[in-house]
């Protein structure tokens, strides 16, 4: 019986394919750790596309990874099809500048998603009451491949320090540094994230914590000096026990791509998502404030062309 199922199932797909004249084929978007919102935002992607997987025979499926310089080498090697990178991370990428040892000639936008601000978050009980207290304290600096390395480096240089002048630089994945701070093995993270999350929620829960702000003429000088920085609010009213907004510096989660992938394909993911961006936004809190326009704003690589062809269909460009 559940052969016969199985093969009456394999039958109408095929049937299905054959009708629209197309093979399936199977596409990945590269996140973050589970507990982030990339996570979460690639799967909300791959959601609106499978809802069209009849039309265009696209199936997606998004997979946890490193994080934001992790999804753009992989794009680029075409082991991903779509990889999650924060603003600043695509720029370097993009330019050619540290981590990257070139022009990533073939990077190509889709669009902009949400706003990520970089918080410090550090025990109560760390002595942290300011930025350039971090000095001689143990702070996770975020794992290899993600975004939030190279952008924390940025931090420290911003204030005159480098990791040597911490007593410890983790290299914890996002997943694993709560526990970290919890069992008191790090006195505080750094992270680049979406707002709110649940991760950082359950942080706050369990562990009497702090959002140190990240101000200061250092931190200025790094506004003043790079197009991918702002100065922006990490919001308060979110996370226990941080009832104001936290002042501190903020990128944009962006989708990015190849320009090997196929026309069709990002044509089908950006309608997907477009054409549905009410039902999209329902499904993360983070995505609240998004509009149609600000998700073309932020990009560094020039937009790939099956995202051009939905953007000027829809009178967007
Ligand atoms: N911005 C982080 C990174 O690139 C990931 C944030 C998330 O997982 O939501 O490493």
């Amino acid at each position: 019986m559940k052969h016969l199922v199985a093969a009456g199932l394999a039958l109408a797909l095929a049937l299905g394919l054959a009708q629209s004249g197309q093979a399936a084929q199977f596409i990945t978007i590269g996140t973050g750790g589970v507990t982030g919102v990339y996570y979460p935002t690639g799967g909300a992607i791959c959601r609106l596309v499978n809802k069209g997987r009849a039309q265009h025979g696209i199936r997606c499926s998004a997979e946890s990874t490193g994080g934001s310089v992790h999804n753009v080498q992989n794009v680029i090697a075409r082991e991903l099809d779509f990889g999650i990178a924060q603003s600043d991370v695509h720029w370097k990428a993009w330019n050619g500048t540290e981590p990257f040892a070139a022009r990533q000639a073939t990077l190509r936008s889709v669009f902009s998603i949400h706003p990520e601000t970089a918080i410090l978050v550090v025990r109560a009980d760390a002595g942290i009451r300011q930025l350039t207290d971090i000095r001689g304290k143990r702070i996770n600096m975020g794992n290899p491949g993600s975004g939030t390395l190279p952008t924390a480096q940025d931090v420290l240089s911003a204030i005159d320090l480098t990791p040597d002048d911490l007593a410890l630089a983790g290299g914890l994945k996002s997943a694993e540094q709560g526990d970290a701070l919890r069992d008191n093995k790090h006195d505080g993270f750094f992270f680049l994230v979406g707002h709110p999350n649940g991760g950082i929620k359950d942080i706050f829960f369990s562990v009497d914590a702090r959002l140190i702000p990240l101000v200061g003429p250092g931190i200025d000088n790094l506004v003043a000096r790079y197009p991918y920085y702002v100065h922006a609010k990490t919001p308060g009213g979110l996370y226990r026990g941080v009832d104001r907004d936290v002042a501190t510096i903020a990128v944009k989660a962006t989708l990015v791509t190849s320009s090997e992938v196929d026309e069709a394909v990002v044509y089908a993911l950006v309608k997907a998502v477009f054409s549905d961006l009410e039902e999209f936004k329902a499904l993360h809190p983070a995505f609240r404030d998004l509009t149609a326009k600000d998700m073309l704003q932020g990009l560094t690589a020039p937009l790939h062309k099956g995202a051009v062809r939905y953007f000027r269909e829809a009178g967007l460009m």
